[in-house]
């Protein structure tokens, strides 16, 4: 276990020294998921000791949620460690024996695996038939053909047809169809069954994209998201047993819980003496389109500087107090930015990151764990899977409120039955989850059991014992699972939106990069007019930063994405305080 003192106080390189001798800088970080955790840790660990974490909900992890229940463990939010050779998250797991032996052969490998250790997928029809397994095979081979052409576009350059409106779900299922119209073998009958099973698939992947439907991710970035080479992992003890461990690094006074923020208020050196702002801000680079007034404030803490000492950031909090801070990193998730970004930040922030925040997606993808007494289903079954004949020739995946059911893509079963006991866990995305998320569990129970029955045929299914989801869309929290590249954005506003702010010309600044600064000067020539120094009451760099799963342009909408991003955030910081202690000395 790290103390968060000693690596800086006893090192005596200049950033320790520098800290020691010239002050700590206070730094907030707002959540206590991946990101948050990640970049406090990697803080402390550098020397910087006046770190807080503010966290809105009463515990950490965020969309890490396992569920205890039993012996078992029920993942609400992040399941399967994606990848293994170089993933930070695969690394921790494995040096602390969290991971279970497996072998090549057991291991889930596909992105829609038909197969795993515990059997086959059974892709059923609402005429209650199963679609023979040769066929099933025939059309993921075509599929995944297809979703290897999706990766072309960003790859490759490919130019984007105009047919396929640069819309992964528009493209594949246009492709698809084709592909399985013009096969001179396939009798008429087979043909209906594959083109029912596209809208299946696309169901599948609009859960894996949290999108609404594969039609609004953008074919020419989709191919931008990395895998990470290696097998996928599931933490049997649970994967906030990972988030535990990046937290048992940090000191306990460190993360406050249930501390919703309400407003950071920045660019104060630059605004006016003290006080977070009450009239509507901005000029020049902020945008202006921020919403309603900001909150009153307390004064600042003293913390020992002086009177005039501005704090070029005030954390304002649900519970009215404000804590004043040189730097705060923001965690919370593109959802929540988009609902609250104009009440979120005063000033407003700058248009170009407004623009980032209004591109890009996220959507809602939930989970429904469903336990029975016994298992209806066959050993060999290790997934049911929902074709709707009636879907075959469908253009879009959005259904009246009614029929939110039809948005279930399927239940997999949950192995191995000694350590889950019978249950099926179901996916469901988009505007239908939304709905799923207002009905109460008897009603989602109900229709589950219905559709189980119309579907395996057998009628006498009896009503699972118990029910338990997620509801990551209705979560003021949360609003939604995880980003995706919407049409219309691309890489460039996952960059836009990771972005700190205040704005400057020095790439140093914006991009943390590690080019030298003249001497004579705190920071580079290019932001001679900004200073590190509080008495020189000019504007302050990197005041608010961002992190969090949406931010990282590959690996963006994953657990190993969000902690590399949170220690990203905390890089620049100590990267920045580094260069400007050396220049001290
Ligand atoms: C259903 C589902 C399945 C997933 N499956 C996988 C998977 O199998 N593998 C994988 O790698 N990833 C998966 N993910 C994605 C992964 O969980 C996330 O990418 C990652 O956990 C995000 O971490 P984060 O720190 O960026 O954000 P978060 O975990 O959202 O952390 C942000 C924190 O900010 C807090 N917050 C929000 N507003 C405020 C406020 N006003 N004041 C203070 N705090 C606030 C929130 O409470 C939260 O704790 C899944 C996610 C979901 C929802």
């Amino acid at each position: 276990m790290q103390s968060c003192e000693s690596s800086g106080d006893s090192a005596n390189d200049p950033l320790s020294r520098g800290l020691r001798r010239r002050g700590q800088p206070r730094v907030v970080v707002i959540g206590a998921g991946l990101a948050g955790l990640a970049a406090a840790k990697a803080l402390l660990e550098q020397g910087f000791t006046d770190v807080t974490v503010l966290e809105a909900s009463t515990c950490i992890g965020g969309r890490v949620q396992s569920v205890k229940l039993g012996h078992a463990t029920f993942e609400l939010g992040a399941t399967w460690i994606h990848g293994s050779h170089g993933n930070p998250i695969y690394h921790l797991a494995e040096a602390n024996g969290l991971l279970e032996e497996t072998t090549d052969g057991e291991r889930s490998v596909g992105r829609i695996s038909l197969y795993s250790k515990n059997g086959v997928a059974c892709y059923l029809t609402n005429r209650g038939h199963r679609i023979p397994k040769d066929v099933v095979e025939e059309f993921s081979d075509l599929y995944n053909e297809v979703y290897n052409l999706t990766q072309e576009f960003f790859r490759h350059g490919k130019p984007v047809n105009a047919e396929s409106q640069n819309s992964v779900g528009v493209f594949t299922r246009e492709e698809v169809r084709n592909r399985i119209r013009d096969d001179p073998d396939d009798p008429e009958a087979t043909k209906c069954l594959k083109l029912a099973m596209i809208q299946q698939y696309l169901k599948v992947e609009s859960c894996e994209s949290s999108s609404h439907s594969m039609d609004d991710v953008s074919l020419s970035a989709f191919g931008e998201w990395t895998e990470i080479p290696g097998a996928h992992h599931i933490i049997p003890s649970g994967f906030i047993r990972v988030v535990e461990l990046l937290a048992e690094g940090i000191p306990a006074h460190v993360i406050q819980l249930g501390k919703p923020v309400r407003c950071v208020h920045w660019d104060q050196a630059s605004a006016r003496p003290r006080g977070p702002e009450i009239e509507p801000w901005g000029e020049g680079d902020h945008n202006l389109d921020a919403g309603e007034g900001g909150q009153g404030g307390e004064e600042p803490r003293g913390d020992g500087r002086d009177e005039d000492e501005q704090w070029p950031v005030l954390v304002e909090c649900e519970d009215c107090e404000v804590i004043p801070a040189d730097h705060v990193i923001v965690t919370v998730s593109l959802g929540v930015l988009k609902r609250q970004y104009t009440s979120f930040f005063r000033p407003g922030l700058p248009t170009e990151k407004v623009a980032a925040i209004h591109r890009l997606g996220i959507g809602t993808t939930d989970k429904i764990f469903l336990e029975f007494e016994e298992p209806f289903w066959g050993p060999e079954c290790n997934s049911i899977q929902f074709v709707w004949e009636d879907e075959a020739e469908s253009g879009t995946l959005t259904y009246p409120p009614e029929l939110w059911y039809r948005k279930i893509c399927g239940f997999d079963v949950l192995y191995p039955p000694e350590r889950y006991g019978h249950v099926l866990s179901g996916w469901i995305c988009g505007e239908e989850a939304l709905v799923m998320e207002k009905c109460d569990d008897e009603a989602v129970a109900e229709i589950c059991t219905e559709m189980l029955r119309q579907f395996t045929g057998n009628p006498n299914i009896p009503k699972p014992r118990r029910i338990l989801r997620s509801a990551w869309g209705s979560n003021p929290y949360f609003r939604g699972s995880y980003s995706y590249t919407q049409v219309g954005s691309s890489g460039a506003d996952v960059e836009k939106l990771a972005k700190p702010l205040p704005y400057t010309e020095s790439s140093k600044l914006a991009q943390g990069s590690s080019s030298k600064q003249q001497p004579g000067h705190l920071l580079s020539s290019k932001c001679s007019e900004q200073s590190l120094d509080p008495n020189r009451g000019s504007i302050k760099p990197m005041q608010v930063l961002f992190s969090g799963e949406a931010t990282h342009r590959k690996y963006y909408s994953t657990t190993h994405g969000a902690l590399l991003s949170g220690q990203r955030e905390a890089a620049r910081l100590i990267e920045m305080y580094q260069d400007l202690f050396q220049q001290g000395t």
